[in-house]
């Protein structure tokens, strides 16, 4: 299938300069959907994954999909301030500002094989965050999975050295 056709560039948002690829329209296509599901599913292989990884909030779209079709647990990566039990976190730069990104400490445990997914890896500095927090709790990263890559911005560079697979490249 074609995806390009159901991603639409939105000039403009959320910032003057920035053209965001809005994935709402393949969301919105049962079709599309559920091929984009296994898509990206097929990605990851035959490798075991204890735990998908997605960050809020476009990643919280796919991630837990993926997991139980991996039979894997889902573990959400938050901004800060909105998850509820103790956190850990990091200090991350984006495409269009800064934030802080937390995850509960119990959420992994060491040695646990792990899955990061999110919608579109941009300039990198999300993964990288999300790196480090699965890492800080001993978490073994096996695959990072983007639906989208935007290979202008290098963003695989802020993850060297691990394995990156996405859809889509622009
Ligand atoms: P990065 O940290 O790689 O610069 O930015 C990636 C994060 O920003 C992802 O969580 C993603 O959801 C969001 N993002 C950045 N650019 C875009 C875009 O063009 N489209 C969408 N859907 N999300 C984007």
């Amino acid at each position: 299938m074609d995806f390009n056709s159901y991603i639409r560039d939105i000039k403009d948002f959320p910032k003057e300069g920035i053209v965001f690829k809005d994935i709402t329209p393949l969301l919105k296509d049962p079709s599309a959907l559920n091929k984009a599901v296994n898509a990206l599913y097929e990605l990851v292989g035959n490798q075991k994954i204890n735990k998908v990884v997605g960050m809020e909030s476009r990643g919280f779209f796919f991630a837990p999909i993926l997991a139980t079709k991996l039979n894997a647990g889902f573990v959400p990566v938050r901004k800060s301030g909105k998850l509820p039990y103790r956190t850990i976190s990091e200090v991350y730069t984006l495409e269009y500002g800064e934030d802080i990104l937390e995850v509960h400490e119990d959420a992994i445990a060491p040695g646990e094989r792990v899955l990061i997914h999110d919608d579109v890896l941009a300039t990198g500095g999300t993964a990288q965050a999300v790196c480090k927090l699965v890492e800080k709790m001993g978490g073994e990263i096996v695959q990072f999975n983007f639906l989208i890559e935007l290979d202008f911005l290098n963003g695989k560079d802020q993850i060297r050295g691990y394995e990156v697979k996405s859809l889509l490249h622009y």
